[in-house]
């Protein structure tokens, strides 16, 4: 008797912030052999991947590779080799993410200051670059798209008034690269980390990042040279800076791997590289615009389904981010009690919410592979069927028809 059965998960529709599904390219990539880490095959797909990495992250800085991790581990990768104790961190909270960036400063021992604006609003530029004039931080880490209230922070002026003031940026585009523009050189952003298991829609695991020299400076000031043990840049005794306190996360000695020098660190993730390389390849064939544009266009569908069902949207229209849509769950309405149905008669996942926006809100990812439409009218007939089964008037069959109507070109 088999006491465990086959591995056997469903075909969802997975309509949530992440994790998305995966196009089958990708899931075809990570069955490929295994090929050793130094294997001349394996290094150039690493240098391939790179390449792509930049022009995802639209950037022609040197440094452009993923941390072996889920996204998380990017952020802190970045976070723990820029931050050295009591230096002084800004960081703007609009959302629960802005709270991770939090924890994680404060555990690097940053001095950290926070500005607050209410869950559903972003800042405005100007509201950013007082408060960097006013605590003069080291460091500004600052989420683009806050998937927890569904917010894009617009960062171009932000960007450029970090580097204006020599402070660096960090920022979080876990939810918007691949799926909305992110512009790290021309929005002068130092490092940014990207996710893979939104809007690249590779299976959770890997977090790509980019920094430029300015980052890679303080990082390099930071790296204790043991003879034997690594080579690189000696740094005089006088300029030692307290050490970067991960060595799995140390992107001084993680760039060292990735660049010419191949020194060995971890073993890179194989089958996750095959993935994120697929992954990256499908982007760049379909063209970041043109992606952008996609992502667009389904939002607009399931936006017109959405109210022309009479139900309301949570947040500040304006700064809405386009992969990610929230709607208020109706008075009297179990959302769980919705969301489980959801999941069992249509087999599709929708999301809700955390903190003070759990049982109020549900979010709707309409991310990569899973941003398309046959995925958004699934759902809005589906959730029409629910809404109607759980008691709740509607006027039936408006929601398809407006969806319909955007497709056809309205
Ligand atoms: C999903 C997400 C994260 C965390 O990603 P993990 O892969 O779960 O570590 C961080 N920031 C934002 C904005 C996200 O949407």
């Amino acid at each position: 008797m088999k006491r465990f059965g086959d591995l056997a998960p469903s075909l969802r529709t997975i309509m949530t912030p992440g994790p998305v599904e995966v196009d089958p390219r990708v899931l075809r990539a990570m069955s490929f052999p295994i090929l050793g880490q130094f294997d001349p095959e394996f290094t150039a797909i690493m240098n391939e991947t790179m390449e792509m990495l930049r022009e995802l992250f639209q950037t022609k800085n040197k440094w452009a590779f993923p941390v072996d991790g889920t996204s998380r581990s990017g952020i802190e990768a970045v976070l723990t080799g820029l931050i050295e104790p009591g230096d002084k961190v800004l960081i703007p909270i609009y959302g629960r993410f802005g709270y991770l960036l939090q924890e994680i400063a404060q555990r690097c021992g940053a001095e950290v200051v926070t500005i607050t604006k209410p869950w559903g609003s972003v800042f405005e530029p100007a509201e950013v670059i007082e408060a960097l004039d006013l605590h003069q931080p080291d460091l500004l880490a600052i989420v683009h798209g806050e998937t927890s209230t569904g917010r894009v922070q617009p960062l171009a002026e932000i960007g450029k008034a970090c580097r204006q003031r020599d402070i660096l940026i960090a920022v979080d585009a876990v939810a918007t690269i691949g799926g909305v523009p992110v512009e790290t050189d021309a929005w002068c952003l130092d490092a940014v980390i990207g996710g893979a298991q939104k809007c690249l829609s590779v299976p959770s695991g890997m977090a790509p990042v980019t920094y430029n020299e300015r980052v890679e400076r303080k990082l390099l000031a930071r790296k204790r040279v043991e003879a034997g043990l690594q080579s690189g840049t000696e740094v005089p005794d006088e300029n030692r800076r307290p050490i970067i306190q991960s060595n799995y996360l140390d992107l001084s000695q993680l760039q060292d791997y990735w660049g010419p020098q191949r020194l060995n660190h971890h073993t890179e993730m194989t089958s996750m590289l095959y993935a994120l390389r697929e992954g990256l390849r499908l982007v760049l064939e379909e063209g970041l615009e043109e992606r952008f544009a996609r992502h667009r266009l389904h939002e607009k569908a399931l936006v017109a389904g959405l109210a022309a069902m009479g139900l309301d949207f949570y947040g500040d229209e304006s700064c809405k981010l386009t992969v990610v849509t929230c709607i208020a769950i109706p008075e009297g309405i179990d959302g769980e009690s919705v969301r489980s149905m959801l999941l069992d008669r249509f087999g599709i996942e929708i999301a809700s919410s955390f903190g003070p926006l759990k049982g109020k809100i549900w979010r709707i990812g309409t991310m990569g592979f899973s941003c398309n439409q046959k995925n958004v009218l699934h759902l809005l007939g589906a959730l029409e069927a629910v809404l109607i089964r759980h008691g709740h008037s509607l006027p039936a069959g408006a929601a398809l028809q407006a969806a319909l109507e955007i497709y056809e070109g309205g």
